[in-house]
């Protein structure tokens, strides 16, 4: 979509991302979604009276290794009170970091090569979970309110973007960057759905060159699909405002995902109404410079630089492997094409086989060892089997039907397809279709496809295209 002339969006993003630790932030209790409301609290998480606060070592490291993976400064940091009401959070207040975060001054580099800047990446305390009993799943008309509160102490980073980003698409592009480098560091499942990682958008529109205009935030989106419509409405929505002559109120907003709109939440707080202050049950974070080290060099490569490494095994890049190649690396699949390069395979098979294939069954990974899909590829490649087949091989491989390719091509009767039986099929389709087969032989290439979509047709699918080739030219 495209602002009307003369105007331009500006956007922050404010992403949370829930950590993968065993525990949550200040207290032992487990931190694991979906489990029976209320079973994972205890005093410190639900702030009853006498409870401290314990700082998780787990945290503290993945919050490092996002920082780290994001080129932040990893500084010594305080933890702070913010005061508000929240019937999610029974302290009545949320333990965040303030003026000294963890992480600061960092960038993230998008594929298309744009730099956006990170303010900050700092830990803070996830809230409870309140369902309304209302149609809508909104407060208003509900006639009860549910509190779940087992991610009530969950551990999250909340990373902050600079204005830097000037469209829609552009955020979608970061937020996605961001939720892969998320999961490389081991730091975050990434599951949007289940609401790992959630996104809040800053927007506010001006005309180039102009100073920036107010923004509003629009709260907890949790799909790329509503980060982008949301910003596309809502800069729409402000420039509309501002043509009429009114003005933009810094506000917090809501996202309806079936209206497509947004909606005035909150005229927005200021850090003032928080009431921050030092949390006095909390020391100082002050990692040992040795152990930021460690951390800064135990990181695995990141997502640009492996979708880098997959590249550089192709001479020229197709765009469709271009998106195989961006596939393969959001699943951290690349194991298997790297696979088929170092035993000197085809990766063009590799790959689209990867990104279709492998990417369709991730819970059977485990029965797909690389060295079998080397096989597959190996028999592929040679002309042993035809695509369908392969493919059909890597299903059922995949669905445990059995171990070995080859006994299983054999068992599935395709390798006999491959020798005689082509063969005769090739003759007999020769000998039915004399026009198409002498304009072939005077040299129309084109008419190959015509054979091979024969063949295809009468086998169902289960010749290879290239062996049906070879049998033509063998008679031309
Ligand atoms: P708050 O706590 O008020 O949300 P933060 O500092 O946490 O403030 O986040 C501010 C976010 O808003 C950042 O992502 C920043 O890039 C973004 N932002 C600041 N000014 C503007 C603006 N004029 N237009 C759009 N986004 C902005
Ligand atoms: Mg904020
Ligand atoms: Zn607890």
């Amino acid at each position: 979509m495209s602002l009307p002339d003369g105007w331009e969006m500006v956007v922050g993003l404010e992403v949370h991302t829930e950590l993968l630790t065993a525990s949550k932030l200040f207290c032992g209790c487990e931190n694991r979604f979906g489990e029976e409301p209320n079973t994972h609290v205890c005093p410190v998480c639900l702030g009853l009276p006498g409870s401290l606060p314990v700082l998780n070592r787990q945290a503290v490291e993945l919050a490092m290794r996002i920082g780290a993976a994001l080129h932040c400064t990893i500084a010594p940091s305080t933890f702070h009170r913010k005061n508000y009401f929240y019937p999610d959070q029974s302290k009545d207040y949320q333990i965040s970091q303030y003026d000294l975060p963890i992480n600061s001054r960092g960038y993230l580099d998008l594929p298309d090569g744009s730099r956006i800047g990170i303010e900050r990446a700092h830990l803070e305390e996830d809230t409870g979970k309140t369902t309304h009993l209302s149609s809508g799943g909104r407060l208003q008309g509900a006639e009860r309110s549910l509190v779940d509160y087992n991610r009530c102490g969950v551990p999250l980073v909340e990373i902050v973007s600079a204005p830097d980003i000037r469209s829609s698409a552009q955020a979608r592009e970061y937020a996605a960057e961001l939720r892969d480098i998320l999961v490389a560091t081991g730091a975050s499942d990434g599951r949007l759905e289940e609401g790992s990682v959630r996104f809040d958008a800053n927007v506010s529109v001006r005309r180039p060159g102009e100073p920036f205009g107010t923004r509003c935030e629009i709260k907890n989106l949790n799909s790329l699909r509503s980060l982008q419509r949301a910003i596309d409405y809502e800069a729409l929505r402000q420039i509309e405002l501002l043509e009429e002559g009114g003005v933009v109120r810094q506000e917090t907003r809501h996202w309806d995902e079936g209206l497509g709109e947004t909606s005035t939440l909150r005229v927005k707080e200021d850090a003032e109404d928080y009431r921050y202050f030092r949390d006095p049950d909390l020391v100082d974070l002050a990692p040992d410079p040795v152990w930021i080290d460690t951390v800064r060099h135990s990181l695995p490569p990141m997502p640009a630089e492996r979708r880098a490494e997959l590249r550089a095994l192709f001479v020229d890049l197709t765009s469709a492997q271009g998106d195989a190649v961006d596939t393969v690396v959001e699943l951290g699949l690349e194991r298997f094409v790297h696979a088929v390069a170092s035993a000197g395979g085809d990766v063009a098979i590799a790959l689209s086989r990867t990104a279709n294939e492998i990417a369709g069954a991730l819970e059977d990974l485990p029965r797909l060892p690389e060295a079998t899909f080397v096989e597959v590829v190996a028999m592929e490649s040679a002309g042993e089997v035809s695509a369908t087949q392969a493919k059909s091989l890597l299903g059922a491989l995949l669905a445990g039907e059995d171990t070995d390719p080859r006994r299983l091509a054999q068992a599935k009767g395709f390798e006999q397809m491959a020798e005689g039986a082509l063969r005769s099929l090739v003759e007999e389709l020769i000998s039915t279709h004399p026009d198409e087969w002498a304009r072939y032989r005077d040299g129309d290439d084109k008419l190959a496809q015509f054979f091979i979509g024969q063949v295809m047709r009468r086998t169902k699918g289960q010749a290879n295209g290239k062996a049906v080739v070879e049998e033509l030219n063998a008679r031309r």
